[in-house]
């Protein structure tokens, strides 16, 4: 599973860290999230679900 955040749309707004921790970081210095663990996804079941609460359609999946 590939999991993308495009900063340019990323307005840092932290909701996908708070869903899924184990795979997004806010960056303090940017304020964009960025994927930290992307192997995390497979297991943890919860970037699906950091994608549909996205504001601005940051994130993507491809399987
Ligand atoms: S939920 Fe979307 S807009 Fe908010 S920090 Fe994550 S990627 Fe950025």
């Amino acid at each position: 599973m590939k999991v993308k955040v495009d900063e340019d749309r990323c307005i840092g707004c932290g909701a996908c860290e708070e869903i899924c921790p184990a795979v997004f970081h806010v960056d303090d210095d940017t304020g964009k999230s960025r994927v930290i663990d992307e192997d995390a996804c497979d297991f943890a079941g919860c970037c699906e679900a950091a994608e549909e609460n996205c504001p601005e359609e940051a994130i993507s999946i491809e399987e």
